[in-house]
């Protein structure tokens, strides 16, 4: 339970206890709690002066620098919104979501000045922070680049310095509360056209509490953000729930595998949450070794299925497990996770690892088509509601009704729910493959080809077949030297799985088709036209 009047409400009760606490951390920059919090009255106040009110939608396109807590703090202070936009979002990808969120104005790094300009022109306000690197991306160039000054630029490019014009102002700040919009934030765009969920103030904070309690984070933590703060997962489990608990938040720029492997012994992390894309990424560096985690005591991983034998070769390595969250962007993040403590994951006999219990406060059940519950150890689809659940889709009022009727949300995901309450994720109920009557879930077929050494990612999909229905068919991309053909590899699964699952081709390509945030889209390579 939270007697928190909104995020601003929150991020001040934790200022007034530890002033000089560092706040954010940045290569070897310190921003602490109350210069954050000065910095960030400075930017609302100049926010305002451009014309920023209660309910406007504002643009935040930029990397993970500095600038971007502030930001936050900035537009929840004046009640404004923030829309989270992919910095690696060109043209119309952008331009897309400027028009469907209505945006009057955006904020973006000087690196990206001319694709904002370019998307962006006409009735845009546009502001631009000098905190982002110009050129190249090692170390040493963004060590060079992040400074913490946050200074808006006017659009023809001339630099008002926030302490010269604004510092020490403080806007008119309206009454915000629990119901304000504070992010809104696009689903992914997996299965189809990206959403915009709209994260309350109150979602917020009900994920924010909820998963602190549950990780008991405390001002001694320190909490690395290794997903990119536009997501869900970074805007919220990585940076609100430090600045929320009073733990450093520390920043590098953008997810580079070399990079963060040093700050997490750099600054002695505790607690990270990424996609298993980054872990593999960090697995994969061969000077990667047990004491760069010294420090740590919890690692999640949510958004994507985690394959059990990444998780076992992590922790071989490194000594410490990595941990299944579920969340999604409608439930504003992690909502369901597995316990800390002591703990190695939990398995299915199948080897399928659990995501979890659900988090204080919200309520899962799995349910069959007519939204009736199941039983325990029964599949079915996921539902769930609580105040992590959004109120609804941004301007979607269909969509908004056909998934979260009455304010239940129908995941559109497969799952089984055992005796004791923990939940197995099967798959999105889209994804299933019917080979002759037999369910398949790409899943069970994907986990047994990652035990293969040489596999490092693999999508497995359903073909439309005049025989049987639907064959399964495997896209496979191998570690880098290492080898493997489509035979063996079928073979492989062949000895681990039932024959109907096992795919009738292996195609062995480069790359997988993912999203940006790192999901691999298996409708692409359903169908290849899409
Ligand atoms: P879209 O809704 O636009 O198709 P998306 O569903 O991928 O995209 P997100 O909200 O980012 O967008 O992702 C939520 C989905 O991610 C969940 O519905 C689930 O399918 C998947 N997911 C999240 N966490 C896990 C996990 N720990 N294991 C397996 N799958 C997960
Ligand atoms: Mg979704």
């Amino acid at each position: 339970a939270t007697t928190d009047a909104s995020l601003v409400h929150a991020w001040r009760a934790r200022v007034a206890a530890a002033p000089t606490a560092p706040a954010v951390r940045y290569f070897d920059g310190v921003i602490t709690a109350q210069e954050a919090e000065d910095r960030s009255n400075a930017l609302a106040a100049a926010l305002q002066s451009r014309g920023v009110q209660r309910g406007d939608r504002i643009g935040v396109y930029l990397q993970n620098v500095p600038a971007y807590p502030l930001l936050l703090l900035a537009l929840w202070k004046l009640g404004a919104t923030a829309l989270v936009l992919n910095p690696m979002y060109r043209g119309q990808e952008l331009r897309k979501l400027i028009d469907d969120s209505g945006a009057c104005g955006m904020v973006c790094g000087d690196d990206a000045v001319d694709e904002t300009r370019a998307t962006v022109a006409g009735s845009t306000v546009l502001w631009i922070l000098s905190s982002s690197p110009r050129h190249g991306q090692t170390r040493d160039d963004l060590r060079a680049f992040g400074s913490l000054d946050v200074g808006p630029v006017s659009p023809d490019g001339d630099l008002l310095a926030l302490s010269e014009e604004f510092a020490g102002r403080r806007a008119a700040e309206p009454e915000v509360g629990l119901d304000d919009v504070a992010l809104l934030a696009y689903t992914s765009g997996t299965t189809g056209p990206a959403k915009g969920a709209m994260n309350t103030h109150g979602n917020v904070l009900a994920v924010v509490r909820s998963y602190a309690s549950w990780l008991a984070l405390t001002p001694d933590d320190v909490v690395l953000a290794i997903a990119p703060l536009f997501h869900i997962t970074g805007a919220v489990i990585n940076c609100t729930i430090a600045l929320l608990t009073g733990a450093p938040l520390v920043l590098a720029y953008r997810f580079q595998p070399e990079v963060v492997l040093e700050a997490f012994a750099e600054h002695e992390v505790t607690f990270t949450i990424g996609s298993i894309t980054a872990f593999n990424a960090i697995y994969n560096l061969p000077q990667a070794g047990a004491e760069q985690f010294a420090s740590v005591r919890a690692l999640y991983s949510g958004g994507a299925p985690i394959p059990p034998s990444t998780v076992e070769r992590f922790q071989e390595r490194f000594g410490v497990y990595i941990h299944n969250v579920y969340g999604m962007t409608e439930t504003t993040s992690a909502t369901i996770a597995v316990p800390l403590r002591g703990r190695a994951p939990v398995h299915q006999p199948s080897g399928t690892l659990s995501v979890g219990v659900p988090l204080p406060g919200l309520r899962a059940r799995v349910v069959d088509p007519f939204g009736h519950p199941v039983a325990h150890g029964e599949q079915g689809e996921l539902e769930l509601s609580g105040p992590q659940v959004v109120p609804g889709y941004w301007r979607k009022p269909e969509a908004t009704e056909a998934t979260m009727p009455g304010g239940r949300l129908r995941t559109g995901d497969g799952a089984i729910m055992d005796e004791q309450g923990w939940i197995y994720l099967v798959d999105r109920l889209k994804d299933q493959i019917n080979v002759s009557g037999y369910k398949v879930w790409p899943r069970e077929v994907e986990d047994a080809l990652y035990e293969h050494p040489s596999v490092n990612e693999a999508a497995v999909v359903g073909r439309p077949d005049d025989y049987q229905g639907e064959s399964v068919v495997a896209y496979v991309s191998l570690k880098p030297g290492r080898s493997a053909d489509p035979d063996e590899l079928r073979a492989f699964v062949r000895e681990r799985i039932a024959p109907y699952k096992c795919p009738r081709e292996v195609h062995l390509v480069e790359d997988l088709p993912k999203t940006q945030t790192g999901k691999i889209r298996r409708n692409v390579l359903r169908d290849p036209r899409d």
